[in-house]
């Protein structure tokens, strides 16, 4: 069983995905949990504001550490969380469970990182929003900071969701093929490599052929051809 707590300005934009595929299933099948954590709830001001201008001058709001803090402290306990924010090179707490800030400066993720995710018991999401997030919550709070590529969004809410589905969809039970996470794009039965394309019918389509390997019913030759296939496409 897998935990997911998310914190974020916008809990809404989680609920449609998560009433679907494939959280819904992870769910019934007790695999995981998802909680939403308002993080207006945990403001320390009498306005419920969360965010405040940047030291250092320039454009734009930060979300403010105090409230974050509050939230961890709620989710880990108050100890736990005041050891880290003091020693975070120690992390304190254990080895598989996570704290995860989503920042276009993380580190690039990838299916080998939610090969490893996968295996943890929590992982928190921590969303920014507006200009970011005050640096101390990455430095002092966070065990992982993730990007999920080298562009802008307005917020960690959709990086969050991307983290958790590529996790909850390789956890074994989640899919109704047993084997189809397991041999697909940058798996490691497909030796982390692209998959090859597929095609269906029809054989024909408006004179557009599918590869005759394909049909041909030579398994070897088949292999042969989606190994040599299982490759990028630079278009
Ligand atoms: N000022 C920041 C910068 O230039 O790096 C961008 C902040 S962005 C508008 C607001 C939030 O969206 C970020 O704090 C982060 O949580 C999320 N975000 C945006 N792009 C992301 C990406 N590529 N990967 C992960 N999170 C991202």
């Amino acid at each position: 069983m897998i935990k997911f707590d998310i914190i974020t300005v916008f809990p809404q934009l989680f609920t449609e995905h998560l009433n679907n595929l494939p959280f819904k299933k992870a769910v019934e099948k007790k695999l995981s949990q998802y909680k939403l954590w308002d993080l207006k709830e945990f403001s320390v001001n009498n306005y419920g504001s969360v965010d405040d201008e940047t030291y250092g001058g320039g454009v734009g709001m930060v979300l403010s550490v105090e409230p974050i803090y509050n939230a961890l402290c709620e989710i880990y306990g108050k100890a736990v969380i005041e050891k880290q924010l003091s020693n975070p090179e120690k992390q304190s707490l254990p080895k598989d469970h996570k704290i995860v800030v989503l920042s276009p400066r993380g580190k690039t993720y990838d299916q080998e990182t939610a090969r490893k995710l996968s295996k943890c018991a929590q992982i928190t999401l921590i969303c920014g929003r507006y200009e970011g997030i005050d640096g101390r919550v990455e430095e002092n709070l966070a065990t992982d900071v993730i990007s999920i590529g080298d562009f802008v969004l307005s917020g960690g809410e959709l990086p969050s969701l991307s983290i958790m589905e590529s996790i909850t969809r390789i956890l074994p039970g989640v899919l109704e093929k047993k084997d189809a996470a397991k041999i697909e794009s940058f798996s490691e039965e497909n030796e982390g490599t692209p998959e090859y394309p597929q095609y269906t019918r029809p054989e024909n389509f408006m004179g557009v052929k599918v590869p005759p390997v394909l049909l041909n019913g030579n398994h070897k030759e088949i292999d042969r051809w989606r190994k040599d296939n299982s490759k990028r496409i630079e278009k």
